[in-house]
């Protein structure tokens, strides 16, 4: 017996998502998360998939840390005989948010990429430290099996230094790591691949915009499968406007709030990623309350919304810019699957790039990768669902099979 499962952890600061799947089908045996750690309302939901085990499960109480979280995990897939002691588990891969410019692929984990995933911490303050104790606790667990990680910074590092590096003095950028490093990369990797597919090609024979519209928003331009550009930069803060994220702002800001306003950095920090956004335009950061608030003729949400479409589109344009030619736009994650009115928006008035809509076919609710776009388009336009954990699955075991 060939071990064909693997394990994906993605873990935040105060959560633990996971999935269980079998490379040999591709199938997915479990999935869950455990959210509020270190508080007294933990929550764990597990749900076995495929048939395996028994119903979806929810338990609440403290869970101290990362490390009951794991194994409050493990005894969970243990009582639907899917142990993680099991040999049939080939592997466990790691969403880890920022490589740098050291980490360009998939890496098993020894102590020495620990210690450097380690060292990107000044780089990602809010992410990697939670990714290390995901590490450290998976293999306390399973020494015995190779521990993957996969960086959402990665499938950027492709992006050419003209597109990569801001125009600030060269020496102080390069003593300080400044410049675009770009995240989501495992979407904006499994989106575009997708997407050639869904035109019967090859990655390599297209050109695509991906625009992956979740609570935090990215676009991407992929030449040729190559990723070109992307919209976030240092941080996830730059770009598109996101559900509580700024997006592109004149930095003077920054200084304006400082000076003038007398705030703190770690305050303007939390300003512009947490108090921004959507959140910070209307008082909603949720998608679905910004629809229906416009709906209903809110003036704050209405201008919110027309805020959001508006940087959509200029990136659109940019991208089509850096590209030249595209084949194809394509919309993916909860605001870019589920939200025809996002999309009908995004590209209206674009016929000159040669973007139109096919109404009814956007129309459609559909958890599979489509067309939304009439046939005679000079340029597609698709939803892809995303899927971050299998393109996490995937890379790992293709590294440790190989
Ligand atoms: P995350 O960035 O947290 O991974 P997701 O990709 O899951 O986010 O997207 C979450 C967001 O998707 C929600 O905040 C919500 O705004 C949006 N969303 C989900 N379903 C819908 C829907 N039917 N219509 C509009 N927006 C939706």
């Amino acid at each position: 017996m060939t071990a064909s499962r693997v394990l994906v952890l993605n873990s935040g600061s105060s959560s633990v998502k996971y999935q269980l799947l079998d490379m040999a089908d591709r199938s997915r045996l479990a999935a869950g998360l455990v959210e509020r750690i270190g508080e007294e309302t933990s929550r764990l939901v597990h749900e076995p998939l495929a048939g395996a085990g028994g119903g979806r499960r929810e338990q609440t109480g403290p869970i101290a840390d990362h490390d009951a979280a794991l194994k409050a995990v493990a005894a969970e897939l243990a009582a639907d005989g899917l142990g993680l002691d099991s040999p049939e588990l080939a592997a466990v891969g790691h969403r880890v948010v920022h490589g740098g410019t050291r980490f360009t692929r998939p890496t098993v984990i020894d102590d020495e990429v620990l210690a450097e995933i380690r060292a990107l911490v000044p780089l990602a303050p809010l992410h990697n430290p939670a990714n290390v104790t995901g590490i450290e606790v998976a293999r306390h667990l399973r020494a015995d099996i190779p521990q993957v990680a996969v960086f959402d910074t990665a499938f950027h590092s492709t992006i050419p230094d003209h597109a990569a590096q801001y125009a600030i003095d060269a020496a102080t950028a390069a003593r300080y790591s400044v410049r675009r490093y770009g995240f989501h990369g495992t979407s904006h990797a499994y989106v575009s691949r997708a997407a050639a597919a869904l035109l019967g090609k090859a990655p390599e024979e297209v050109n695509v915009i991906v625009l992956h519209l979740g609570n935090g928003a990215s676009a991407s331009a992929v030449r040729g499968g190559v990723c070109v550009d992307t919209s976030m930069g240092l941080t996830p803060l730059e770009g598109l406007v996101m559900g509580t994220r700024s997006g592109d702002l004149d930095p003077a800001v920054i200084f304006h709030l400082a000076r003038v306003g007398g705030m703190s950095v770690d305050e303007i920090d939390s300003l512009l990623n947490k108090k921004s956004g959507l959140l910070g335009m209307c008082g909603d950061n949720d998608m679905r309350e910004v629809l229906r608030r416009a709906g209903e003729g809110d003036e704050a949400a209405r201008t919110a919304f027309a805020t959001y479409i508006h940087r959509l589109k200029k990136y659109i344009g940019a991208y089509t810019a850096v590209l030249g030619r595209v084949d194809a736009v394509v919309f993916t994650a909860g605001v870019g699957e589920n939200a025809a009115p996002v999309r009908e928006a995004a590209v209206a008035g674009l016929e000159e790039l040669g973007l139109v809509l096919d109404r009814e076919a956007n129309a459609v609710r559909s958890g599979e990768a489509r067309l939304i776009s009439p046939a005679s388009a000079r340029v597609a336009v698709a939803v892809v669902p995303t899927d971050e954990e299998l393109e996490i699955a995937t890379q790992a075991y293709e590294l440790v099979t190989r």
